[in-house]
């Protein structure tokens, strides 16, 4: 439902929140950019935590980086229909609970979620109306010396998400934009000024612009 508003002296459309999937290669530094992009003022942005039977690092918080499960529980909601995806990565589970992001959608908030590829894919299918956004790296060196630098995996571990990345990178064309992550606050900048031009497409505002335009015409 859309509805109107009086905001600074001009009218806004209000609407549903946008879906936003930020995704790419593991160590791309989405988990940075997403931070920033938290850190714009100004913004009505939910992040939806993920569930994960990863184990936590050191510094993590449960519920608050992840929600941390064991194995069996996620198998549990799965097969209850919890997550609005979910994919297996290096060996873990990761998933989106479903209905905090649903919630948030229909209060008009914008959620983001900062997922890897398989999940961005299965949340194409099912939500076509989000917005699919890809972080990638500056190069591939780039992203090599980043997860080395991070020094959060064991040296196999770091070859395994290596390899799964260059497979990742060939996805790019199945998403609405590209962001390269030369720099932190650019990224993120970038980011925002999507979201603020997806808000103005004519798919998402222009009927309830019509309908305004008639309502007030018979004021
Ligand atoms: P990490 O173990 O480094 O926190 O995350 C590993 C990968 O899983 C990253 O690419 C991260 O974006 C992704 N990820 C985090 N949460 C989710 C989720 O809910 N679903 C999916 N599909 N991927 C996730």
């Amino acid at each position: 439902m859309i509805k109107t508003t009086q905001h600074g002296g001009t009218m806004k459309l209000n609407q549903n929140g946008l879906l936003i999937v930020l995704s790419g290669p593991s160590g791309v530094g989405k988990g940075t950019v997403r931070r920033a992009l938290f850190d714009i003022k100004g913004h009505n942005l939910t992040y939806s935590i993920s569930m994960t039977t990863r184990k936590p690092r050191e510094g993590e918080v449960d519920g608050e980086d992840y929600y941390f499960v064991s194995k069996e529980e996620f198998e549990q909601r799965i097969k209850e229909g919890k997550f609005l995806e979910y994919a297996e990565f290096v060996g873990n589970y990761y998933g989106t609970p479903i209905d905090k992001v649903e919630d948030s959608i229909k209060a008009g908030k914008e959620v983001v979620l900062e997922i890897e590829v398989e999940g961005a894919k299965q949340v194409k299918k099912k939500k076509e109306d989000a917005v699919f956004i890809f972080i990638a790296p500056p190069s591939f060196l780039a992203l090599k010396e980043r997860l080395h630098r991070r020094g959060t995996e064991a040296p196999e571990i770091i070859n395994e998400r290596l390899e799964k990345a260059k497979r990742e990178l060939r996805l790019i064309n199945d998403y609405d934009y590209i962001v390269i992550n030369d720099s932190v606050d650019n990224a993120a900048n970038r980011i925002m000024a999507i979201i603020r031009a997806e808000h103005a497409r004519t798919k998402r505002s222009g009927e309830g612009y019509i309908e305004l335009l008639e309502e007030t015409n018979n004021e």
